[in-house]
């Protein structure tokens, strides 16, 4: 048998502390995303990132089915630019905007750009379940992930000779920034993250809404009805939807998160309001029956 002396034996606890204390930072996959600053430095500059949002966005209008219903635009957009003011970037201009598409989805482009489907709007049942996705996408403008895809196709086009994509970047002409938001679009890769990403976007937009005084137990419920909805109806869940981590993990990761550094947070603040209750209403009623989710 082995005997140690008090000595090897302080030594050999200081080995286990430091061992359980690398364990436990392993196992919070947010702490390597706190304290970190973010800005355009090594991507476009905001200004032509800002172009080139509402270049994708003119894009978009035209390929896609934007409501008109100035009550539910108004609704979201009051939402969204309370949360955005709040977040680790406020000083852009935020445009929020909703798809009529029964799928699942929302998502985030460049220089302040957001877009939410009917049918996320159909899936949530508060008003703090609405501002967990967008805090979610507002976190990947904060955090310059759709530049990083941008960057990313800007060098596979110079890899592959496309010119005209790669011009975008040095050129700074809006007719060149109009052909590379036709080329990020058409390539289909500026709105998918990696995981990592996706993580992050997570804890950027829980402590926006933390922030904006929203329960932050409406995040983990959004991810729980995600997770119902993987099980039974994955056909509603729009592709971007389908490349972030799993539910049920995502909801994992906010539970752990709010019990770790914000305690409390999950049984205080806004869950539902009269505003989000009257879109709600009226979003479904004018919603045909066969748009709305069955689960
Ligand atoms: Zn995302």
């Amino acid at each position: 048998m082995f005997r140690l002396s008090v000595r090897q034996l302080a030594v050999v606890g200081a080995l286990l502390g430091l061992l359980s204390a690398a364990a436990f930072a392993a196992d919070n996959p947010y702490d390597k995303f706190r304290n970190r600053s973010y800005s355009n430095q090594g991507y476009l500059s905001e200004e032509e990132e800002l172009q080139l949002g509402a270049e994708v966005h003119e894009q978009l209008r035209q390929q896609q089915r934007l409501v008109t219903d100035p009550g539910l635009n108004a609704y979201v957009n009051s939402l969204g630019q309370r949360l955005a003011a709040r977040s680790m970037r406020p000083n852009i201009p935020y445009h929020f905007y909703v798809i009529d598409d029964k799928t699942i989805n929302a998502f985030a482009t460049l220089g302040g750009y957001v877009y939410v489907h009917t049918g996320l709007l159909a899936a949530t049942l508060s008003e703090a379940q609405l501002a967990s996705v967008l805090g979610h996408e507002i976190g990947h403008i904060a955090a310059r992930h759709g530049l990083e895809n941008v960057k990313r196709a800007q060098k596979y086009a110079l890899i592959a000779g496309l010119v005209g994509a790669a011009a975008g970047a040095a050129g700074r002409s809006a007719g060149n920034l109009g052909q590379l938001a036709a080329n990020l679009i058409a390539g289909g890769k500026l709105m998918q993250h990696s995981r990592e990403a996706e993580r992050e976007a997570d804890y950027l937009g829980l402590y926006d809404m933390q922030r904006t005084g929203y329960n932050t137990r409406g995040m983990v419920e959004l991810f729980e009805i995600l997770r119902s909805v993987e099980t039974t109806r994955p056909d509603l869940l729009g592709s971007i939807m389908r490349s972030h981590p799993p539910a049920a993990e995502r909801a994992a990761n906010t539970r752990s998160e709010i019990a770790a550094n914000l305690q409390g947070s999950d049984r205080r603040g806004t869950e539902n309001t009269p505003d989000f209750q009257r879109v709600k209403v009226r979003f479904e009623s004018s919603a045909p029956p066969r748009q709305r989710p069955r689960y």
